[in-house]
């Protein structure tokens, strides 16, 4: 089985053509400004949209653990109380209350991915895995990327590289496209800020830049307060230059994933003002005079 909290179809951003993404739960590192907070735990995560709810109370009383109550007029939830029931999503008749994530069978995954095989053909697509991080569920994605390889679909993953080194060896033979995220140079700040590896990071870049350069799409997302600078941004240009990377993503800070925070009882604690992607044109300039094929997005 394998927990995964969305199966996206028509995705244009994860990679070339036509693809259907998966996203699957669990990640080693908590970026502060992630789009996806939903997939970061394992778990399945308890979301209540205040603005829906009538305050009927139908979940609190029928909830068996009692995890739910109000508290000063807000919805409390007590995960180490809760027994993922479910009871409560299903008698709020507002809709206000859901939980993310899902058990699903491999088999079933593959058969949601094989429905569009015909576009991802005519189109040059295929499928991402994503999340989170998709090698936290590692037996369920390789088993899935076998399947996906048996049928002919193209395969691609986003992914943090923070994960055991042996299990990028493993996947890569069955894998057309890693689209690696890379955040920040310096390994301190980085685990600072997001608890990630920056010394394993860098280690499985090297060795999929010397084992599959081609398969290697370097995607570096630019957050103001933590790696939008001038001289960090062209030393980590210069850096991924050395390494080898040729194809390099440039992914301007947004909030599309603020309201999710809100819906998860979480504080967001970032900017609330997007990036324009002009604010980046100079670094691209920069990266291509470098030699890099670059975009801005991706
Ligand atoms: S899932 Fe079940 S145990 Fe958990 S809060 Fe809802 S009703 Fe209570
Ligand atoms: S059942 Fe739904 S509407 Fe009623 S209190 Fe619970 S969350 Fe609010």
């Amino acid at each position: 089985m394998i927990n995964i909290t969305n199966i996206e179809k028509f995705a244009t951003h994860d990679g070339p053509g036509i693809r259907t993404t998966v996203f699957l739960k669990g990640c080693p590192m908590h970026c502060p400004w992630c789009a996806n907070p939903e997939t970061q735990s394992i778990h399945s995560v308890f979301m209540y949209t205040a603005s829906k709810c009538v305050a009927c109370k139908a979940c609190i009383n029928h909830c068996p653990s009692k995890a739910l109550s109000f508290v000063n007029g807000h919805m409390h939830y007590e995960q180490t109380k809760c027994i993922l029931c479910r009871t409560c999503e299903n008698v709020c008749m507002q809709d206000a209350i859901s939980f993310n994530g899902e058990n699903w069978k491999e088999e079933d995954v593959l058969e949601e991915i094989l429905k569009d095989k015909d576009y991802y053909d005519a189109s040059g697509g295929g499928v991402t895995f994503s999340g989170g991080e998709p090698f936290v569920q590692f037996s369920s994605l390789l088993h899935l990327l076998k399947m996906c390889k048996q049928k002919n679909i193209s395969t691609a993953v986003e992914t943090t590289g923070d994960v055991p080194f042996e299990r990028i060896r493993e996947a890569e033979p069955y894998l057309d496209l890693f689209l690696y995220d890379f955040k920040h140079l310096d390994n301190i700040r980085l685990k600072k800020v997001t608890a990630g590896n920056g010394k394993r990071i860098k280690a499985n870049l090297t060795w999929l830049l010397k084992t599959c350069p081609d398969k290697v799409i370097v995607r570096i997302p630019i957050i103001p307060g933590f790696n939008f600078e001038e001289a960090l941004l062209k030393k980590t240009f210069h850096y991924l230059q050395d390494l080898g990377v040729k194809k390099l993503h440039l992914l301007p800070y947004h909030t599309l994933g603020k309201p999710k925070y809100e819906k998860m009882g979480k504080l967001y604690t970032m900017e609330t003002s997007m990036m324009k992607e002009e604010e980046l044109s100079s670094y691209r300039l920069y990266a291509q005079d470098l030699g890099f094929d670059v975009e801005i997005g991706g």
